[in-house]
């Protein structure tokens, strides 16, 4: 393999931001020339919305603030400096989620946004064209241009109801039962310009640790997704976003359950299947925690390497991405 690979990363938002500034890391380490064109993050948009006659793309703009440096690393969340003067005037009028943040500087992205779709652009377009701001030595292309937002059908004690997934997600903290996830829409959509070439000609695929079910999960059911990377020269390589039977940050358990797939980083892969079983991993990496399960992923056709997996920092971030690369290689 080349100094530095093409690699392409699918990616939901926070877990999936610091994954990709591991990544890149890895690459600058091995060529510190490497461009933008050797890393492409296809990023999860199940998670946008139209709020208070905005679009947002929370998984997108995560992606975009951790790798320009501008992410609030403290929070977790967002942008550095970050005020919510709009946000207050907001509820003041009642015209929006009260338990929803909209911070100022984020506004001026969902602003930015929402007017060059207004233009006719498209999704793939006008991420291209925030993107464009920093250097961020990445190409962010969204998973569709489609609008195709995940809802989550809830168990209420009373009976069902449908909700976008971000009420659930940060209203109800994901109390209430999930029984399904959809995104509608999705059996139409196809793949933006752009990611079924990156795909082709990349050396490889890196599954990022991210919720397989709302971040992962929708990025795989674009139509021509799975094909792409099926029909790929390139090595698949996820890593798990289980460490020791838990899922580290985040409520992404309940999102497993609700899909019969244990809190487990076996049964995650086993999820995910082998490409040769018609699936997507070739190459599954597990935390030191959960080496025991390394002989049930070889079992599923799926190579396991084992690994820390704590993202405590870009230079341990960038460790596991460089064993995801050099596990590809073998
Ligand atoms: P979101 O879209 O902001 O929810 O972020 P993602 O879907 O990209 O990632 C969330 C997932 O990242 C969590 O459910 C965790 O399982 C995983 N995660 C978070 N921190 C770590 C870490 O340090 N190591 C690993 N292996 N996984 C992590
Ligand atoms: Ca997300």
């Amino acid at each position: 393999m080349r100094a530095a690979p093409r690699v392409v990363v699918l990616a939901g938002g926070v877990g999936g931001g610091r994954f990709v500034l591991g990544m890149r890391e890895a690459l600058r380490r091995r060529d510190a020339a490497v461009n933008t064109e050797q890393l492409t993050v296809v990023v999860n948009t199940g998670d946008d919305l139209w709020l208070s006659g905005v679009r947002l793309q929370p998984d997108v703009d995560s992606v975009m603030y951790a790798l320009a440096g501008v992410n609030d690393v403290n929070r977790g969340w967002g942008r550095q400096g970050e005020s919510e003067r709009v946000a207050s005037e907001l509820r003041e009028w009642g015209a929006t989620w009260p338990w929803f943040t909209l911070g100022d500087l984020d506004l001026g992205a969902h602003l930015a946004r929402t007017g060059w779709l207004r233009d006719g652009l498209t999704v793939t377009e006008v991420v291209a064209r925030l993107a464009s701001r920093w250097a961020l030595g990445a190409s962010l292309l969204p998973m569709t241009d489609a609008e195709v937002d995940t809802v989550v059908e809830v168990d209420t004690g009373t009976g069902r109801r449908e909700m976008h997934f971000q009420e659930w997600w940060t209203r109800y903290r994901a109390t209430l039962r999930p029984l399904a996830f959809r995104n509608p829409g999705m059996e139409s959509a196809g793949l933006p310009s752009g990611v079924a070439e990156a795909i082709a000609a990349a050396d490889v695929v890196v599954v990022a640790p991210s919720n397989p079910v709302v971040s992962i999960g929708p990025i795989l059911a674009v139509p021509g997704m799975r094909e792409a990377i099926a029909s790929s020269h390139a090595a698949v390589v996820g890593v798990s976003p289980i460490i020791g039977g838990k899922v580290v940050r985040g409520m992404g358990d309940v999102c497993l359950d609700a899909i019969g797939v244990a809190t487990s980083a076996a049964a995650v892969a086993e999820h995910y299947r082998s490409r040769r079983h018609g699936g997507v991993l070739d190459c599954w990496i597990l935390a030191e925690e959960d080496a025991h399960l390394a002989s049930a992923v070889e079992s599923a056709g799926i190579a396991a390497v084992v690994h820390p997996l704590w993202m405590t920092d870009v230079t341990a971030t960038a460790a596991i991405a460089e064993v995801a690369l050099r596990s590809a290689g073998r």
